[in-house]
């Protein structure tokens, strides 16, 4: 078996430069050339998964089909390449240390003090080869969140030092990303930042094996020399990195650097044919050149952060390009909503996505903007408490069950129409107990739904602790809000379509987790063809006056 060969990224000079979408570009180029790859995170932080993170501080918790809570990184891995990934791509400091103290509880260390070297990173270098190891991949990219020189990401470095002594540096290569910032007053791009940053790295025993360079300028051929003789690289080595458009553009850029064939070459690895990118191209082709728009309002309490529902803003530029149609998200705060403003606030959007989310804040302004669409034909989609909100919206004003809630928000509700569910009701442990990952839906014949999919098996990610109480679904079914995808098992209610609507659907899993470049969603595709739909009978429908008023001109 030829080994697996190891790429480390590292970041520098400072956070937030896009060492995600540089592994997810790489391996996209990798993955075109016909190589089998993977990318890998390792996250600094002391929590066990970011399951338990609130998304104002890392943003969306993205959920793997073996129900893995993760770091939003791996949902760009996912829309990059377009394969699953799994529990082992995601690693965290504080998973690390559970394992190591859980072996030390258990003996297997008798005798031995335990300490971060050897230790913690012995099971450091054990979490990433475990990909490796499993030969499914010809090269797996390892990601070290946070910044070279942090206390937390020391550990990481030390024992990428040790896999490149120990494999050899051609099994096992750094890149490290960095900052060239322009300074406006010298109007001059500086490379010091840099060279402090690789400095930093060899301190810790790295010499990074490339650079790829964020710019906001072109980089002359004169500084590459100048930060490749600084930094002991090869020119070739030093790649820039420009500001693009869109994330999607990256790979592109990369390609243009060459940063596949310097890493390919570094790797020993043949080259062979050019990356195969005409799908990829496709893609961008008709994502910058729309032929129509669309105004989508997304509403969630936690719409301030972008990074909140990435995967959710994604899944619209997946499907807007498959609809050469540019859907325009427009953020509102569910808190902002009340019955004065709704129908302004809602007035000029082609559809509304109600967002997923936990507890109380922001639910009565859900529940109002899904009224409003309910009752104006106006395109809606609902993940998960978006969709327990239409369920409450639906009980309390067509039912008629004016107290009908979420026990989430309401234990006492006399009509608990969203309920926790059966098994979650012992649990008592909140980190990676709620009902997570891959389950399978039935959908049934000729809804919505099925016809989006093309299939009445699908395989969709949960997140969530709350279900749709089956006692009410005959009231529901009766008037017209019907239950279209269940879990075959459980019986749990998974999608439901209001009959006497446009589109008006709500699901209890999160479809935004699987929407890729190669594989748009289907609801999200379908959902942007209804809003557009919508736009355009509202266009004819504000024709209509007009031409009524020429004619009684006429007359
Ligand atoms: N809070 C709800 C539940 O736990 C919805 C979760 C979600 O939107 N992901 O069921």
């Amino acid at each position: 078996m030829a080994t697996t060969k190891y790429i480390f990224v590292t970041g520098g000079v400072s956070s937030s430069l896009g060492k995600g979408i540089i592994s997810a570009s790489l391996a996209k180029l990798l993955q075109a050339r016909g190589f089998r790859v993977t990318i890998q995170k390792m996250d600094p932080y002391i929590n066990v998964d970011p399951g338990t993170l609130n998304p104002y501080e890392h943003g969306e918790c993205y959920v793997t089909d073996d129900g893995a809570e993760t770091d939003l990184d791996l949902g760009h891995y996912e829309r990059f390449l377009n394969k699953p990934t799994s529990q082992a791509n995601n690693v965290t400091t504080g998973r690390i240390y559970l394992d190591v103290i859980t072996k030390e509880r258990e003996g297997v260390f008798l005798g031995k003090t335990v300490q971060v070297i050897p230790h913690i990173t012995d099971e450091i270098k054990r979490r990433i080869q475990m990909l490796g190891n499993t030969g499914e991949f010809d090269i797996v990219i390892t990601e070290i969140g946070g910044t070279v020189g942090d206390i937390e990401s020391l550990p990481y470095i030390e024992s990428v030092r040790q896999l490149k002594w120990e494999l050899g540096n051609t099994n096992c290569i750094v890149i490290h990303l960095t900052l060239i910032p322009y300074l406006k007053s010298a109007k001059e791009l500086k490379t010091k930042p840099t060279q402090h940053s690789v400095k930093e790295l060899l301190e810790e025993g790295v010499q990074p094996d490339i650079l790829v360079c964020r710019t906001e300028y072109h980089l002359s051929q004169e500084l590459k020399r100048k930060v490749a003789q600084f930094c002991n690289v090869t020119v070739n080595a030093v790649v820039e990195s420009i500001d693009a458009e869109s994330i999607y553009d990256v790979p592109l850029l990369m390609l243009k650097e060459n940063l596949d064939r310097t890493v390919l070459a570094k790797l020993k690895m043949r080259t062979g044919d050019e990356p195969n990118l005409d799908k990829w191209k496709e893609f961008l082709g008709r994502l910058k050149n729309p032929t129509s728009e669309i105004k989508i309002g997304l509403i969630g309490k936690y719409v301030e952060l972008t990074d909140a529902y990435k995967s959710i803003r994604e899944s619209f530029v997946h499907a807007g390009s498959v609809n050469e149609c540019h859907v325009d998200l427009i953020s509102i705060h569910s808190e902002h909503i009340n019955e004065q403003n709704v129908s302004h606030l809602l007035g000029g959007l082609d559809g509304i996505l109600v967002a997923p989310g936990f507890g109380a804040r922001g639910i009565d302004g859900k529940i109002l903007a899904i009224k409003y669409a309910r009752e104006n034909n106006l395109p809606f989609f609902g993940i998960c408490l978006g969709l327990q909100c239409a369920l409450v919206e639906f009980a309390r004003n067509v039912l008629g069950l004016k107290d009908a809630h979420t026990t989430e928000v309401n234990p006492d509700t006399a009509d608990p129409v969203v309920d926790m569910m059966e098994e979650q009701k012992k649990i008592v442990m909140k980190g990676g107990t709620m009902r997570l990952g891959s389950m399978e839906c039935n959908l049934k014949k000729n809804t919505k739904a099925f016809l989006a999919y093309h299939s009445a098996v699908i395989f969709e990610r949960h997140r969530h602790r709350y279900e749709f109480n089956n006692k009410y679904l005959s009231a529901f079914e009766e008037n017209g809000f019907s239950a279209v995808g269940i879990n075959p098992e459980s019986n749990l209610v998974e999608v439901m379509e209001l009959k006497k609507h446009p589109w008006f659907i709500g699901v209890q899993y999160h479809p935004e987790l699987k929407s890729t470049v190669d594989n748009p969603h289907p609801l999200f595709v379908k959902f942007v063809q209804a809003a557009l739909e919508e736009r355009n009978h509202r266009a004819q429908k504000q024709s209509v006056p007009m031409e009524e008023k020429d004619t009684v001109y006429v007359e």
